[in-house]
């Protein structure tokens, strides 16, 4: 991997142009010029010139950023902005001595525990009623401030029993795949694993199942290379020497976070591993889908900032939908984990932004193939008011569940 260091003539090519602001989310939403990559390069250069140190103030300012790298589009000298950031992140864990308690909220058995605990919470909401409940009242949550709104992004995330009683085998179309399902799906949303399962089982395809843990995008993003390569070989090893051809993913996070494997990782193995990686979509898109019902539904998407899947096709070519572009489809939801955590009130107002386009446009679905932005979907669906407020929902989970080819029995 490319240390700091090794990124000091590129953060030497900022113009100081500013065409970034226009395009930077959380600049737009705070006009704090740290937000943005020209006033971070602005704070690296100082460092790279020995006026500042990696202090938490440093990143702090480093963390007012979702990641989207829609600067490094923009950039006319195309700074690779997110991987300076991630490289900037590392150095300052590498120069700072990390307090206990700083250690143990950046733990990955915190995490899962916290994963884990939603999911469980989840199912009794969802087995007790509540979570019914509070869909019948979904309207006026938002009306009733913090917790009303952070109750209607909990309940949207219950999913509603969608179950697949397809058994797999381990063939596809005489290859082998592992699924690798993300720790959002396997401890939360379990629907979008049955999902996947029963459009590639229509297809004709199966997938075996390995034990994985976390893809690892949240220390990636963080700069916490160490916990980062620690997850890195648990996968390694989960997969072990079971000869694939596919690793498949539903989630565009995943999908770019294991094709970085070998770039953490000098090892065959993880080389190897990053070349399986494909996307779910890839073995599904010459499969028509139709509209189950007689209702045009107003569908539109959203697409994540790591998607380098063009899954927007599959879903125009859906028959029987009314399509809608909708402004800013393809700009950040805003969410990207660790951010919204750190930075709650302006991740928040960039998803509501966000949910403002679709609700304009009358949307009924909004569709999108990443868990961590269909949050920060039903974030901004939360913040707004309105009487018709479309449903965000995974690609998988719409084909599986709207779609005449694959009728589900919930
Ligand atoms: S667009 Fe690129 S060159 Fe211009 S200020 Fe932003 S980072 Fe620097
Ligand atoms: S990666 Fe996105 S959020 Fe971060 S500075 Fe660039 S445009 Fe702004």
């Amino acid at each position: 991997m490319k240390e700091f260091e090794d990124y000091e003539e590129e953060i030497y090519k900022c113009s100081r142009c500013g065409l970034c602001q226009s395009v930077c989310p959380v600049f737009k939403a705070t006009l704090n010029e740290c937000a943005v990559s020209r006033g971070k390069f602005n704070i690296l250069n100082g460092i790279i010139k020995g006026d500042l140190t990696f202090s938490n103030n440093v990143k702090k300012y480093l963390d007012l950023c979702t990641g989207c790298n829609a600067c490094k589009e923009f950039c006319p000298s195309g700074i690779d902005a997110r991987n300076i950031f991630v490289a900037a992140k590392h150095e300052y864990y590498k120069n700072t001595k990390q307090p206990l308690l700083q250690k143990f909220l950046n733990s990955y058995i915190l995490f899962k525990i916290l994963l884990i605990c939603a999911g469980a919470t989840g199912k009794i909401m969802r087995l007790s009623g509540i979570s019914f409940l509070l869909e019948c009242f979904e309207k006026i949550l938002p009306q009733l401030g913090y917790v009303g709104k952070r109750l209607y992004l909990f309940n949207s995330l219950i999913f509603k029993r969608f179950n697949n009683k397809n058994t797999c085998s381990s063939d596809v179309n005489g290859k082998k795949a592992v699924y690798f399902e993300g720790c959002f799906n396997k401890y939360i949303n379990n629907d979008t694993e049955s999902a996947v399962q029963y459009v590639l089982k229509n297809a004709g395809i199966d997938f075996i199942k390995k034990n994985f843990e976390c893809c690892g995008i949240s220390y990636l993003n963080d700069g916490n290379i160490e916990k980062f390569e620690a997850l890195i070989k648990k996968n390694l090893k989960a997969v072990g020497d079971c000869e694939c051809d596919y690793i498949l993913t539903d989630c565009a996070s995943c999908n770019y976070v294991l094709k970085e494997y070998k770039n953490y990782n000098d090892t065959n193995t993880a080389s190897e591993f990053s070349a399986k990686v494909t996307d779910a979509l890839d073995l599904i898109k010459d499969i028509k889908f139709e509209i189950n019902s007689d209702k045009k539904y107003n569908i539109a998407v959203h697409k994540p900032c790591h998607d380098n899947y063009d899954f927007i096709e599959i879903v125009k070519n859906i028959n029987g939908i009314n399509f809608i572009e909708v402004q800013d489809f393809d700009k950040c939801c805003g969410f990207s984990g660790k951010f919204a955590l750190q930075n709650q009130q302006i991740s928040r107002k960039i998803s509501a932004q966000k949910a403002q386009h679709y609700i304009d446009n009358n949307v009924d679905f909004i569709i999108t193939t990443c868990p961590a932005c269909l949050l920060g979907l039903n974030q901004g669906l939360a913040e707004v008011e309105a009487k018709h407020k479309p449903v965000a929902i995974n690609l998988f989970v719409f084909l599986a569940k709207y779609c005449k080819q694959y009728y589900i029995n919930n």
